[in-house]
């Protein structure tokens, strides 16, 4: 006789269907469609999440757009991205213990590591060589029913709700651990390229929260706006002003920045921001340009000369996405957001694919 494994008695009625935002036509045409999918069985050490919320990520686009120098989502049998999700636990594999019918989860860019390498035993989980990634190797946040591996699933806290939980999954711990590896200090100066995006508001928050000064770089005032509001001591506009870099050393004493967090994705970002640094400054690469669009990076001269470093960040472990959703569960990190209902899911992939979105746009798979 078949028995359930719930953890804890409770049941979740759980469909044989769901739906999901799929992608169509992968590459430079692509579109997405809400379609129904059959739910998946979880695996004996996987839990089966419901999505309430999927925050939509730049990088969707990039592996929609097939733009980055990986195998497409087709490679692996995959239709929908995402890998910003939150929700709740409704079925257990048979050998899950330590999880509940009924608990809050999330799923993080990272689908799972092998916990028995020097990277995992490091911190650096995520770059371990079997941490696949949801949304592009296995199916993601933009299918309400999803699989997680039990132990890489990520527990949410109280006082953070799945519209917050959602973004700072991917974005929000995604500069968590770019700050954290920077090493820069409380009074530090921290700058961000991109700072009214998805990631650089976040970055604004927490680096304010860490007690930096900081300085937002984005375009337009509308992200003047939020940028202000968020707490930056001062913005630079790119649309106005001649030239970025001259004018962030000017604000920051005349030095220059102590860290530098390109959170955009152009080629000119990439090239300015090794001009914004001090002395000893660093230059942190978090967003991801086209394949072959940007270089990081100067002449060799102004590495020695400044004694410049260039370090790039991944996504955040586990446990930087746990410290990022505490400083959300302390009123810290405030994500902010548009909220669309599931059914117009491909018109908030088209407006983030336009580069006009100030925050995030979130997904509400229950309206
Ligand atoms: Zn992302
Ligand atoms: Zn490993």
């Amino acid at each position: 006789m078949a028995v359930e494994n719930n953890g804890n008695g409770v049941q979740i009625e759980v469909p044989k269907t769901c739906k999901a935002g799929v992608v169509v036509d992968e590459g430079p045409n692509f579109r997405v469609e809400v379609e129904d999918v059959p739910v998946p069985e979880p695996g004996p050490n996987d839990v089966l999440i419901r999505m309430n919320a999927t925050g939509i990520c730049y990088s969707d686009i990039h592996y929609m757009l097939m733009d980055l120098p990986l195998p497409p989502m087709s490679h692996f049998g995959v239709r929908s991205p995402g890998h910003e999700g939150a929700g709740v636990v409704v079925k257990l594999g048979s050998n899950v213990t330590n999880w509940k019918v009924g608990d809050r989860a999330g799923i993080k860019p990272a689908y799972d590591a092998c916990f028995n390498c020097e990277l995992c035993w490091t911190g650096k989980e995520t770059h371990c060589d079997e941490s696949p990634q949801i949304g592009l190797q296995f199916p993601g946040s933009y299918q309400q029913y999803i699989l997680s591996p039990a132990r890489y699933t990520q527990r949410i806290p109280d006082g953070v709700d799945d519209f917050t939980a959602g973004p700072i999954m991917c974005s929000g711990s995604t500069i968590y651990a770019s700050i954290k590896e920077s090493g820069l200090k409380p009074g530090d100066w921290a700058v961000f390229p991109g700072a009214g995006g998805g990631v650089g508001h976040m970055g604004v928050q927490l680096a304010k929260a860490m007690g930096m000064r900081v300085v937002g770089i984005d375009g337009g005032d509308e992200k003047k706006e939020l940028c202000m509001k968020l707490g930056c001591d001062a913005f630079v506009d790119f649309t106005k002003v001649k030239d970025v870099a001259e004018e962030v050393v000017k604000i920051t004493d005349g030095k220059g920045a102590h860290g530098v967090f390109v959170t955009a994705t152009s080629a000119s970002a990439y090239a300015s921001a090794p001009m914004m640094t001090r002395i000893g400054g660093k230059v942190l690469c978090v967003g991801l340009p086209p394949a072959g669009t940007a270089v990081a990076g100067a002449d060799p001269l102004l590495f020695v000369g400044k004694n410049l470093h260039i370090i790039g960040t991944k996504v955040g472990t586990l446990l930087d996405t746990q410290r990022a959703l505490e400083f959300a569960a302390r009123g810290l990190l405030k994500p902010i957001y548009e909220v669309f209902p599931l059914a117009k899911l491909p018109d908030a992939v088209e407006k983030l694919r336009s580069g006009k979105v100030a925050g995030r746009l979130v997904v509400d798979f229950n309206s």
